[in-house]
């Protein structure tokens, strides 16, 4: 362990520490947390904090509603920024979620992922490292602090200033990074106005999923404080590209990294092509949980380099899943259809789960795809064994739904409680009448 309890306390007391803040994430992705005065250390680290889970969206009925905070010592850390101008700071640790009698919460989905790593341990593996790409739009607000939909620059990919406004929020978020002790490998203009990316180094599935999160509040806490919102959705804009969360992945055992084989022609090894054989066998089923969003599925579209189909490449970005050009212990899958409005505990436990399952059956992945498959017909398609990832989140639904691993790799309850919600939220959906159906019928009907 990173840290004691008694380690914790001596830090809370040296550097001003006035806030416990006690975070988890619930099924739907959404970051949830309570505050304590640092009068309650003891009871936060001896797990006594309760909170009533029925208030949580996909947690549990009323009738079971006390449930309990025990937060994982190795999550600790100070917010960088001061609360108050006596420099009162604000400290944070991520919490896995107990039920009253004291065992992990089935529907939490932190101790979801645990279970699944459990698993893959037990198979001899030591790690599953993934380390990724989350894109975020920064737009102005308006006079009362609330996002409008003008974004903040007109610049594009890798641009400078002064077209790229946002380089220094950008800056600030990475320095915020580091003292909260991210590695940043690089920070970019991406390609549509006012769009931007920090990648940080990948690390084993759960401090990655942590790091997702706490990387959210960053990043909207330091825009905020430079006037603008930043926003993750996958497709704020018609248009202009999409918001994508690329997943990066490998598999560590004793040794390093597994998938890489110097003998092969692509340098990658048997279990390479086997995990890669599992994510595209259920890709189009876990897709639900990867893009979870009405909106996903507008990012997810021909022409703003985002995925359409399930395929794999080593050489082009037009299929979902790509392998960079790193070999050695940076040999690894990109999963390319993944955006950030994805829970990072879920998403990683299915991919993990489908890749696994690819190990188990020895699955063999399709040919690779070498060309640009947008220039592809559907017939050619078919024969080089492409096929789509679900159009909306209805289809990604009823095909996650099938798939039983799948359904498995998130537990049935919390699967349940996730597709449950989702098609009321589809539901609601439809029954909107929006805007490009008054423009493109009105006149003609
Ligand atoms: P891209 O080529 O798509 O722009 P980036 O360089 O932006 O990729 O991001 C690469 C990501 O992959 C980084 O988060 C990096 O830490 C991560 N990465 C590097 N090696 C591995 C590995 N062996 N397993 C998982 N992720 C890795
Ligand atoms: N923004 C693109 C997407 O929606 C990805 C751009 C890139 O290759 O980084 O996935
Ligand atoms: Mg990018
Ligand atoms: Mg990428």
């Amino acid at each position: 362990h990173k840290y004691s309890k008694n380690e914790i306390k001596e830090i809370i007391a040296k550097e001003n520490v006035q806030f416990l803040r006690l975070q988890f994430t619930d099924v739907f992705g959404t970051i949830k947390n309570v505050e304590v005065p640092v009068s309650q250390v003891d009871k936060v680290l001896n797990n006594k904090m309760m909170f009533d889970g029925s208030s949580i969206d996909g947690f549990v009925r009323i009738e079971e509603s006390d449930m309990y905070l025990y937060p994982d010592l190795d999550t600790f850390m100070i917010f960088p920024w001061a609360t108050d101008e006596n420099g009162g700071k604000v400290a944070r640790l991520i919490a896995d979620i107990y039920t009253v009698d004291h065992q992990p919460f089935a529907g939490d989905p932190r101790s979801n992922l645990k279970r699944v790593l459990k698993d893959m341990q037990k198979r001899g593996f030591k790690e599953f490292n993934l380390g990724t790409e989350p894109e975020f739009f920064l737009f102005k607000m308006d006079e009362n602090g609330e996002p409008t939909m003008k974004l903040n620059d007109h610049g594009g990919y890798f641009d400078l200033a002064p077209l790229d406004l946002g380089e220094n929020t950008r800056r600030e978020i990475v320095l915020e990074m580091e003292k909260m002790g991210f590695e940043v490998e690089a920070a970019h203009h991406e390609v549509a106005p006012g769009q931007h990316e920090v990648d940080f180094k990948y690390s084993d599935a759960l401090d990655a999923a942590d790091n997702i999160q706490t990387f959210k509040i960053i990043v909207k806490t330091i825009a905020r404080k430079h006037g603008l919102y930043a926003t993750f959705l996958p497709k704020p804009v018609t248009g202009i590209n999409g918001n994508g969360m690329h997943v990066n992945m490998s598999l560590f055992n004793e040794n390093g990294n597994i998938f890489y084989n110097e003998s092969d022609e692509l340098q990658l090894s048997e279990e390479a092509y086997q995990f890669m054989g599992g994510i595209l066998e259920h890709a189009a089923s876990f897709t639900a949980i990867t893009n979870p969003t009405v909106n996903s599925y507008k990012r997810l579209t021909p022409g703003f380099e985002a995925p359409v189909y399930v395929a794999w490449s080593a050489s082009n970005r037009s299929p979902m899943v790509r392998i960079p050009a790193a070999r050695g212990n940076s040999t690894r899958l990109e999963l390319r259809s993944v955006d950030p409005t994805a829970n990072p505990y879920t998403a990683f436990a299915a991919i993990l789960t489908a890749g696994l399952d690819g190990l188990d059956r020895e699955l063999t992945p399709n040919h690779a795809v070498d060309q640009n498959i947008y220039l592809m017909d559907e017939n050619e398609r078919k024969r080089a064994g492409i096929t789509n990832l679900p159009d909306t989140l209805l289809a990604a639904l009823d095909q996650f739904e099938e798939d039983e691993t799948m359904v498995d790799a998130l537990g049935k309850n919390m699967a349940n409680t996730f597709v449950a919600a989702k098609r009321v939220e589809y539901a609601s959906y439809r029954q909107h009448v929006s805007q490009w159906e008054i423009d493109t019928y009105i006149q003609q009907y």
